[in-house]
């Protein structure tokens, strides 16, 4: 019998894992991937289609994929009911618990992730560390350099983005990210948070184990989560005073409705939500490459909450990466085509801007006979209205940065981006629309909680990693009391 059973060792597994082992829980971790080797991705339908979806199953999860920026979300993320509340109800928007229950818990996330960034003021909206950043980042490129300086003559507030990569382990690979990093330099809650619950003695980790299900000992409580052996198929029960899921957005759902909790938890598997983006280019005179450092490297919260003249929620600006010219697709290499469009993709700063889409419980995943998650989603007219407008704001932003043929590029699979996805089994007061309270337990069960990404009732204007790992020590904090 442990004290408690984790599954998935993402950005919540992970990072709850190593808290609690350090305080002498006996922790088993359970992640249906395997360690290190080839990352399994998730196929996953949308809306009827096959897609490729970024998402990992590996130990870590996600995080030993992701871009690793590690970005705090603005206070009023938590409370966006000002921009939304004439488009859909206070219960579909609202948080639990708000960034100051989060804040101290951002700070030790940043730490445990060795977040690089520079003490500055990330504004406007976004709330500062205490202390400076763990590592320091690189020193910003030429055509950085060039960019920033154009922004802050024109009045505009850029930064250097928190980034979970240590300089100086980092080979630089033109590959990353979207690939296990081979020098351990980038953060993930395998490095971070698994190999340090397993150094304390008092975590057993099983790989290659999916968890279905979970058996009860009464209706209140749960005795133990059900599992099955990749290739055997062999079945295996893990027995724990707590359970704790965190298998992400589109399986920390199935093994509730495998236990049986649908009619109870009418939310489960609804509000599935994720960042609708857009993306800038711009081509500047300088090259925007460099062998050195990693030139993903500024944000701006300009546009966080819109402007004057268009005043509606949008999110952050960052950076993000393009291939280099010479990893074009091979048939491209020859022909002069190429060498243009390999000038013009070493010249070019791409930014994205992310935007929540507006919660619905029409939104949701549900599960094919084989339990391959169908996600099924539609944005709001509003998300497509602000998504229209974000498209001119950051081409008008490009070019007050100096780029010139400023464009935006907006296409179908844009839109199937599931890689930030949240909110199916989102936190809330009430059993009616929410799967978990305000501390993350679910409701009407007495020892199981949920600390992944499906616990987010919106998507913030940031991406999810740091706020997942931050909410994972908060709820780690009240059960270690
Ligand atoms: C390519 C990519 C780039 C990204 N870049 C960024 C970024 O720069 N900044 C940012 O903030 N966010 C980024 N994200 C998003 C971020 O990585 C995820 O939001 C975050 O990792 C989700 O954490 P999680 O704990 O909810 O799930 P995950 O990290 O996905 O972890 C879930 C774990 O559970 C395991 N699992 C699933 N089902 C089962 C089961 N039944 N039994 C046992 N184990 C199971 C999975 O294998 C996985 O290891 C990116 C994501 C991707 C894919």
């Amino acid at each position: 019998m442990y004290d408690a059973v984790i599954v998935g060792s993402g950005a919540g597994g992970g990072t709850i894992s190593q808290y609690l082992a350090k305080r002498g829980f006996r922790v088993a971790i359970v992640e249906r991937g395997e360690e290190g080797g080839s990352v399994q991705r998730c196929r996953v339908r949308f809306n009827g289609q096959f897609v490729e979806s970024a998402i990992a199953h590996t130990l870590g999860g996600s995080t030993r994929l992701f871009g690793g920026i590690m970005m705090r979300p603005a206070r009023r993320d938590f409370q966006p009911g000002k921009f939304y509340a004439q488009y859909i109800p206070r219960e579909d928007w609202e948080w639990p618990f708000d960034y100051e229950s989060l804040a101290p818990h951002y700070e030790l996330a940043e730490d445990l992730f060795t977040v690089a960034g520079a003490h500055q003021t990330i504004g406007p909206h976004i709330p500062q560390r205490n202390r400076p950043f763990p590592e320091t980042p690189w020193s910003l490129t030429a055509a950085n350099r060039s960019l920033l300086s154009r922004w802050q003559q024109s009045g505009l507030s850029a930064f250097r983005l928190p980034f979970a990569v240590s300089p100086s382990l980092c080979l630089k690979c033109p590959t990353c990210p979207g690939r296990p990093c081979p020098a351990g330099a980038r953060s993930s809650a395998a490095n971070r948070g698994v190999e340090a619950a397993l150094r304390t003695g008092n975590a057993q980790l099983f790989t290659g184990f999916r968890a279905d299900s979970l058996s009860f000992t009464n209706r209140k409580n749960a005795r133990g989560v059900e599992l099955t052996q990749r290739g055997t198929r062999k079945k295996l029960r893990l027995e724990a005073r707590l359970i704790i899921l965190a298998a992400g957005a589109l399986e920390t759902p199935r093994i509730l409705l495998n236990a049986g909790l649908a009619s109870n938890l009418p939310a489960l598997g609804r509000y599935l939500s994720f960042h609708a983006g857009v993306m800038g280019v711009g081509a500047q005179r300088i090259s925007t490459r460099a062998n050195d450092v990693y030139s993903k490297q500024l944000g701006s919260t300009e546009l966080y909450f819109g402007t004057s003249s268009f005043s509606h929620k949008l999110g952050l600006m960052q950076h993000i990466p393009l291939p280099r010219g010479d990893q074009l697709p091979r048939f491209w290499k020859k022909d002069l085509l190429q060498r243009g469009l390999g000038w013009v993709i070493n010249h070019t700063q791409s930014f994205g801007l992310m935007l929540e889409d507006l919660p619905s419980a029409i939104n949701k995943v549900t599960y094919t006979r084989d339990g391959v998650p169908h996600v099924h989603h539609r944005f709001h007219s509003y998300d497509l209205f602000r998504l229209n407008g974000a498209r001119k704001l950051l081409r008008q932003t490009l070019e007050l940065g100096g780029c010139f043929a400023a464009a935006t590029v907006d296409n179908e699979n844009a839109r199937k981006h599931i890689s930030h996805v949240v909110g199916t089994a989102r936190a809330g007061r009430s059993p009616r629309n929410s799967v978990v309270n305000e501390h993350c337990r679910v409701h009407r069960l007495d020892n199981v909680y949920v600390v992944d990404g499906s616990v987010f009732p919106t998507s913030l204007g940031v991406g999810p990693a740091l706020t997942i790992a931050a909410n994972a020590l908060r709820v780690g904090a009240h059960i270690a009391g």
